[in-house]
């Protein structure tokens, strides 16, 4: 239990939801900051706006998946009222204060560096990462399912990357029938990709792998899909982009030869918010216990 904890809820969306959903039932003492439009009221959950909050008993503060602009500003669906997270805001904690957020940027890294508070990026971890791939591989399908007129099942897709959603996207299109390749670079991979009973090939070789595909969808954060690779593409393929923006896609190219190419971020979010946020609730209230309680020593 998180009984007595005082955790500031900074922006969010659905998926933020859930993890307010959590957090009170743990019995842990919440502030909403950007929640005014919000009807529903959770029990020991006060709503602040920013500059109300005394941040000087605050255990934990939680910003949304996105974390901050790069000039602080903090996203909410909840409220019209713009949100700043100030540097002195992270300043005013008590040193055992630990913040969450899903990704980091130049601004959020600098607020923590300079209160020297411990700060965790939820997205970077192995178990958020992997249980996230499954919105991530439902909501691709779904695209892919939009966006063409043929079946998955028969299809020729090339799944770019074999990290933890590279791995998910491409066991799931194999059993859905596609005849699935995976670029990758690393010897290991393609040991993997094989042992899947996929076809392995070498990413720098992409455009020579290009020729006949009908869905090509890239988890690489790099510029892979290039315009000598979309060049070598049939004029039908589709390329879903599932990196971080910017993509790892030439679209500027993909569209002057009129190849349909789609970057498609934040899927969990969109297609299974309530699930996305239930994979965030559940690490979220383990690791304030680990990081946290542990750190005030009263475990309860
Ligand atoms: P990951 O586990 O780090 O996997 C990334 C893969 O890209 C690895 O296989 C890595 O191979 C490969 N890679 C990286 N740089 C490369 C390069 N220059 N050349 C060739 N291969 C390279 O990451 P992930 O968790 O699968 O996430 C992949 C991307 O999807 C990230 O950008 C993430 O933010 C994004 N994402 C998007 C959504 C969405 O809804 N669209 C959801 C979740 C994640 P090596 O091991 O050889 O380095």
């Amino acid at each position: 239990m998180l009984t007595d904890l005082q955790i500031a809820i900074v922006g969010g969306d659905a998926r933020t939801l859930e993890v307010i959903r959590k957090l009170t039932e743990e019995d842990a003492i919440l502030t909403l900051v950007g929640y005014d439009q919000l009807d529903h009221g959770f029990t020991g959950a006060s709503k602040r706006n920013i500059d109300e909050v005394n941040f000087s008993i605050m255990d934990s503060i939680i910003l949304p998946t996105s974390g901050t602009g790069l000039s602080g500003e903090v996203e909410t669906i909840f409220s019209n009222k713009k949100i700043i997270l100030k540097p002195e805001y992270l300043k005013q904690t008590p040193p055992h204060c630990h913040v969450y957020s899903g990704i980091s940027n130049s601004y959020l890294d600098n607020c923590i560096k300079n209160s020297n508070r411990r700060f965790t990026k939820l997205f970077e971890r192995d178990d958020v990462a992997i249980y996230n791939s499954i919105p991530t591989v439902e909501g691709t399908i779904m695209m892919v399912i939009q966006h063409t007129d043929i079946t998955i099942h028969g299809s020729n897709t090339i799944v770019l990357g074999l990290g933890r959603v590279g791995m998910s996207v491409a066991r799931t299109f194999a059993l859905l029938g596609a005849k699935v390749k995976v670029g990758a670079r690393k010897s290991e991979h393609f040991a993997r990709i094989t042992e899947m009973g996929l076809t392995p090939f070498h990413i720098d070789d992409l455009k020579h792998e290009v020729a006949n595909t009908d869905v090509c969808i890239n988890t690489i954060p790099a510029p892979i899909v290039t315009a000598e690779v979309i060049t070598k593409m049939p004029s039908h393929t589709l390329v879903v982009d599932l990196a971080s923006k910017p993509g790892g896609t030439d679209f500027r190219y993909a569209e002057k030869r009129g190849i349909k190419a789609l970057l498609a971020p934040g899927l969990p979010g969109i297609v299974a918010p309530k699930t996305a946020g239930k994979i965030i609730a559940n690490v979220l209230s383990q690791l304030i216990k680990e990081d946290v309680l542990s750190r005030k020593g009263k475990i309860t």
